[in-house]
């Protein structure tokens, strides 16, 4: 094969070489500098969002995101770089990689002392607000008006924490946040200053309760399951095998599902699970705790009489996971058209940029598989969609290879503010403005670092391309290797198919490289047969 230096492959891989200067907003005069309102959910994968094609597509599951992605520009290769909550928004708030900005697994906590882009908005002259789910522990800094639910957050009547105190508020948490960010908007729009404001919904985090009038959503409907629901895992190097997020052998009835407990049920069962579910039941009103009930009896009792086992259990429990997951989202999508009906009525609409993402991806029965964690595609993609009217064309795709490593120096650029040299991201604005960039980074880094934890998904670190991907899980010292093209559902691992072996030993190379350039010195590994 071809060898050449590491800092060569660095180059072609990341796209170096590009002036920062090149990128600032031409149009980004202090007067007219764009609003940025970034809405935000947890968990909510692409492929749950009609833009994206979704196999609930016909249920219709998110018509104002699409109606967003109608307006701006879909990003098609949308990946995070650790595929998990805390770390996601760490990642975004920093523009550096988990081993950079120290939050590297859920439990951490985020050191609010160093440069995070929130920070330098509001020194180039922004209104910074942050409204909803924060999850990183420490008190938010950089931000002129915070209001956030501790940890998880719940669901209903849930909690929030601002700089005055905590209090509790009663209604459904993605309804509150959305009343709370339209009137955070409001009070800004005297002050003639651009503002930049993160609406972070809890939404469709486990354990999926949606909002009362959307509790009978779907009722009638059998969701289409996905191919891989009973997935084998024969390719799959081992972590596959020993991981506890399976719908059929780890997913609880009771916490995750809403049964009520029964003879069978062990409490203890539950110790290594979120319980956020029972204690948010037990937070209800009683009118809300009434509605809920009534919402699952007859079907909860026509379950515990059907006594179902083996495929026909899994088969159950992944309707009522997925009906409550979508019921989540119908809450999110309600609530993004209600804050873009209020930035059109308002007359905000035409200077404010709009981006809708969410901190990863999520298995949505994918592999016969809840949460997310892996650097398989349905968990490490995270859908983007931008709405920038009069700059970004409406109805567009990007297909550049994108990650939330991006996003601090994004806002950055479009605000005109200075872009520093440490971050790792790199500023999406001349994708935006449709531009093409022929430098533009060829291959992205993955590392997830959280075992032993809840779900016990193995370490791994790896690197995608636009066809392959190459996953190392150094705890077991094993490979795979997926031909995105040919097999886009990961079912057939290549690794170690003597056919295989030149192309493995090449994006081992520019693996070894990524890391290099990003710094990230744990855990080397060399493929075996090399
Ligand atoms: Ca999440």
């Amino acid at each position: 094969m071809l060898r050449c230096p590491a800092a060569l492959i660095v180059c072609s891989l990341l796209g170096v070489g590009w002036p920062a200067a090149a990128l600032t907003a031409q149009d980004a005069s202090p007067t007219q500098r764009p609003n940025i309102l970034f809405i935000f959910t947890d968990d909510h994968a692409p492929h749950a969002i009609g833009a994206y094609g979704s196999r609930f597509a016909e249920l219709d599951p998110t018509p104002n995101i699409d109606a967003l992605a109608q307006q701006g520009m879909v990003f098609r290769n949308s990946f995070c770089t650790n595929s998990i909550c805390g770390p996601s928004r760490a990642v975004i708030l920093t523009g550096k990689h988990s081993h950079v900005n120290g939050f590297m697994a859920n439990g951490n906590r985020f050191d609010g002392n160093q440069v995070t882009f929130p920070k330098l908005l509001r020194q180039a002259g922004y209104r910074t607000a942050l409204i909803g789910k924060w999850h990183l522990s420490s008190e938010p800094q950089g931000f002129d008006y915070w209001d956030i639910l501790p940890g998880q957050g719940d669901y209903y009547n849930p909690e929030f924490i601002s700089a005055e105190g905590r209090r509790q508020v009663e209604g459904y948490c993605t309804d509150l946040v959305t009343d709370m960010a339209i009137g955070w908007i409001e009070q800004q729009r005297e002050e003639g200053q651009p503002f930049m404001l993160m609406c972070q919904h809890k939404a469709p985090h486990r354990n999926w309760m949606p909002a009362l009038r959307h509790l009978d959503l779907y009722d009638d409907v059998q969701l289409p399951e996905p191919a891989s629901l009973f997935d084998d895992f024969a390719d799959n190097a081992s972590p596959a095998r020993n991981q506890e997020m399976e719908i059929d052998r780890h997913m609880n009835l009771v916490y995750d599902l809403f049964l009520e407990p029964d003879a069978d049920w062990d409490p203890r069962a539950g110790k290594a699970l979120d319980g956020s579910g029972f204690r948010n039941l037990a937070k209800m009103t009683p009118q809300q705790r009434q509605a809920w009930d009534a919402a699952f009896a007859a079907e909860n009792a026509a379950f515990r009489q059907a006594k179902l086992s083996g495929k026909e259990l899994v088969r159950w429990k992944y309707q009522r996971y997925m009906k409550n997951y979508l019921r989540t989202i119908k809450g999110v999508d309600d609530n993004v058209g209600r804050m873009l009906r209020y930035l059109d009525t308002s007359g905000l609409a035409e200077n404010t940029i709009v981006i809708y993402a969410s901190d990863q991806g999520f298995f949505l029965g994918d592999h016969g598989w809840y949460d997310k964690r892996w650097m398989y595609e349905e968990s490490l993609r995270m859908p983007l969609i931008v709405r920038w009217p009069g700059v970004i064309e409406p109805a567009s795709d990007d297909t550049h290879l994108v990650q939330n490593l991006d996003y601090a120096p994004t806002f950055l650029d479009l605000a005109g503010a200075e872009i520093p040299g440490a971050m790792q991201g790199r500023s999406l604005l001349p994708l935006l403005r449709g531009q093409v960039v022929p430098d533009w980074r060829q291959a992205i880094y993955y590392h997830y670092y959280g075992f032993p934890a809840v779900h016990q998904v193995a370490r791994h670190y790896g690197i995608r391309t636009r066809q392959y991907k190459l996953i190392r899980f150094y705890q077991t010292r094993e490979w795979e290797l997926y031909d995105l093209e040919s097999n886009p559902d990961e079912r057939h691992n290549l690794f170690g198919q003597a056919a295989y072996h030149d192309l493995t030993a090449t994006l081992a190379e520019q693996l070894g490289a990524l890391r290099l350039s990003y710094g990230d010195h744990s855990a080397i590994g060399i493929p075996e047969h090399k």
